[in-house]
Parts: structure tokens; C-alpha cells; sequence
């Protein structure tokens, strides 16, 4: 008698250990994946976030990396794929903002988001592509925003981040997709994270005013969209930008 085998595919996150990223790890584990994600500093939250997918029957291997080092993201997939095998999905989540009206923004702070958010997102991708599109199988799957899509003021770093991702994103689509490769890109509205937790009161109950829906989104819903588009359901579908924010920008 033979005994079949399915061997688990594997997904690689950044920025995996809060937020989006968090719910991203914990999803695509419970999807049947193991994962791989690194964070940049808060290792508590990383073994937390670590535990929770290990629930859910996943090997688990997580990095301290800064996305915006190229050699350390290299390093980080390659030693992914060593640990775990090779990877079928890759979620560039990592992300970060530095809110100012333009005539007070810093250089420091158009460097530090652009560096994380849109060179980070090439760090990832250049270091794991071509390994997919030498199997001829794989997906990619980016962190946009409506940010990037509609600009926000007081945000030109992270809207010129985010728009730069749509860019890149649909360019990759095209090369890749002759190799079997698919990549689209997610565009969060509002998202219930420690990245908005500073926002006034006043602000949060005017940006409410705005969404369709009433509230801002969950975490686990962007985490939704993210399982629907790295899965075979989403065999079809590449080079779009997906959004999720309870209508905001409709
Ligand atoms: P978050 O709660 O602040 O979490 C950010 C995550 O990224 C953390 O795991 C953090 O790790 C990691 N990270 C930050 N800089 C990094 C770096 N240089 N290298 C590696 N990891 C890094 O943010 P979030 O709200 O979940 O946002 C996730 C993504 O969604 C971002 O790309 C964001 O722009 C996008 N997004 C969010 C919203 C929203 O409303 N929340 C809306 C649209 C788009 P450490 O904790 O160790 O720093």
C-alpha cells in the first residue's frame, strides 16, 4: 500500500509579527501553509505571533530583518527556503509611516518610509522570484493602499510609497506572468492596527463619517483578501490592485 504525502506549500511575510502581517501569518498557516516572517524589532510580538501559527498546525520560522537591508532580505530567503522549502507565496507587508505636510517633512522621513515600504518590497521580490519563475510557480502579493491609489495629505511620503508599489507591482505581473507567476497588490483603507493608534479621536469619527460600511476594517479581513489571492481561486487573477476598505473610495 502507497501512502500518499501532500507536502505543505510555504508563504514568507514581512512584516508578520503585527497588525495586517500578523493576521496574514496566522491566516495563510490555518490555510494549510507553513511560514516564514521576519519583523524588525519586537521580538515579543514575533514569538507571539509565532505561537498563534504554530496553532494552527504550521512550521513557523521567523527572522529579525530590517526589509530595507538588501543583503539581510536575501539572507532571509535563502535560509527560509532552506528551513521550510521553496516558497509558492510571498506577502510584502511590512510597512511603516512618518506623517507630515510636505513644506515640514524631513528628508529622514521621506528616506526612512520610502526605504521600508516601496525598496522593501523590491528587496523581497528580487530576492524571491526568480526561484518561482525557474519552477514556474508562485505568487506575490504586495501592500498597497488608497493611499497610493487616491493620495492622502500630510502623507506624500507614504502615498508616493504605496503608489510605487501599484507600479511595480503591475510591472511584475507582466514579466513574471509568462513563468506562471502571478502578482497583485492590496489596497487597504482604514485597518484597525497599532499603525493608526495614534490618530485623534476627532480625526477617527470624521474618516468614520466617510467609509460606507460605518467602522474601520479588521486586520483578519485584509488577511482574507490576502488567502483568496496566493490560493488557486485566484489562478486567473494578476497585475490588479485589490482594494478593501469598506467603500471608502467609491
Ligand atoms: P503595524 O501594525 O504597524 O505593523 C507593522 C509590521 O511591519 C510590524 O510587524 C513591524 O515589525 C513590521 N516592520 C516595520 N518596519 C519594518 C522593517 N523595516 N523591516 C521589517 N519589518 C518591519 O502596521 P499595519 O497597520 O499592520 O500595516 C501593515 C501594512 O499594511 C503596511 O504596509 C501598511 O502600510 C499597510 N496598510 C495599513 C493600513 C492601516 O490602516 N493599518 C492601511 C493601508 C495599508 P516591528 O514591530 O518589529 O517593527
Amino acid at each position: 500500500m502507497s501512502v500518499e504525502t501532500t507536502a505543505r506549500r510555504v508563504a514568507l511575510v514581512t512584516g508578520g509579527s503585527r497588525g495586517i502581517g500578523r493576521h496574514v501569518v496566522t491566516r495563510l498557516a490555518r490555510d494549510g501553509f507553513d511560514v516564514a516572517f521576519c519583523y524588525r524589532s519586537d521580538k515579543d510580538a514575533a514569538l507571539l505571533a509565532a505561537e498563534e501559527a504554530r496553532k494552527e498546525g504550521a512550521e513557523v520560522f521567523t527572522a529579525c530583518t530590517d526589509v530595507a537591508d538588501a543583503g539581510a532580505v536575501r539572507d532571509f530567503v535563502r535560509a527560509t527556503e532552506k528551513e521550510l522549502g521553496p516558497l509558492h507565496a510571498v506577502v510584502s507587508c511590512a510597512g511603516i509611516v512618518r506623517d507630515n505636510p510636505l513644506v515640514m517633512l524631513s528628508e529622514g522621513d521621506w528616506d526612512a518610509v520610502l526605504r521600508t515600504n516601496l525598496d522593501g518590497t523590491y528587496h523581497l521580490c528580487k530576492a524571491a522570484v526568480f526561484s518561482m519563475m525557474k519552477r514556474r510557480a508562485g505568487t506575490v502579493v504586495t501592500m498597497s493602499s488608497v493611499a497610493g491609489v487616491y493620495g492622502n495629505a500630510t502623507q506624500t511620503n507614504y502615498s508616493a510609497s504605496k503608489a510605487g508599489i501599484i507600479g511595480f507591482t503591475k510591472a511584475l505581473a507582466k514579466e513574471a506572468g509568462k513563468y506562471g507567476v502571478r502578482a497583485n497588490a492590496v489596497a487597504p483603507g482604514f485597518v484597525d492596527t497599532d499603525m493608526l493608534s495614534g490618530l485623534a479621536d476627532d480625526h477617527v469619527r470624521k474618516m468614520t463619517e466617510r467609509i460606507p460600511l460605518g467602522r474601520f476594517g479588521r486586520p483578519e479581513e485584509v488577511a482574507d483578501l490576502v488567502s483568496f489571492l496566493v490560493s488557486d481561486r485566484a489562478a486567473y487573477i494578476t497585475g490588479q490592485v485589490v482594494g478593501v476598505d469598506g467603500g471608502l473610495v467609491v
